[in-house]
């Protein structure tokens, strides 16, 4: 496994920062490859009005039409939060190697608190990393819901 970056865990909160003024729960993700960002992704769900817009998702997404494909191999996901079950999901069927992510999920987390399907023998496992930049990450999700009260 790689070592992560900091600068791409830094540009993923400026993402999650940019969703928490959009009023959307505040995640960001980015998709580097060869020390390269090919996509950036945040959480859109509130906007768009779909519930498969998480920033992984999005994300994902991008980086298939830049790279023009589905298998991301060779890539590095970079998240703020822990992957929910779909984004998990979503980065085994893109083939990511590496995932590292920020704070973890206590409610969704699916890549080692509520289940880990990082561990799980699927056709792809992914090596990851959490707890990257944890405080500043979890610190502006709190903020967001403590606004929303
Ligand atoms: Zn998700």
């Amino acid at each position: 496994m790689s070592n992560f970056d900091i600068k791409y865990m830094e540009k993923a909160l400026e993402l999650a920062r940019e969703a928490f003024e959009d009023d959307e729960v505040p995640v960001g993700a980015v998709i580097v490859r060869n020390d390269e960002i090919v996509a950036t992704g945040r959480n859109r769900r509130e906007k768009e009005k779909n519930a498969l817009l998480h920033a992984e998702t999005d994300a994902i997404n991008n980086a298939c039409k830049a790279l023009g494909g589905w298998r991301l191999w060779n890539c590095e996901i970079y998240v703020t939060l822990e992957p929910c079950p779909m984004c998990a999901g979503a980065i085994i069927n893109a083939h990511i190697p590496t995932v590292y992510f920020g704070a973890y999920d206590f409610k969704n987390g699916s890549c080692g608190t509520i289940t880990n399907l990082f561990e799980m023998p699927y056709n792809f496992k992914p090596n990851y990393k959490g707890g990257i930049m944890q405080e500043e990450c979890a610190e502006l999700l709190k903020s967001f819901f403590k606004r929303l009260r």
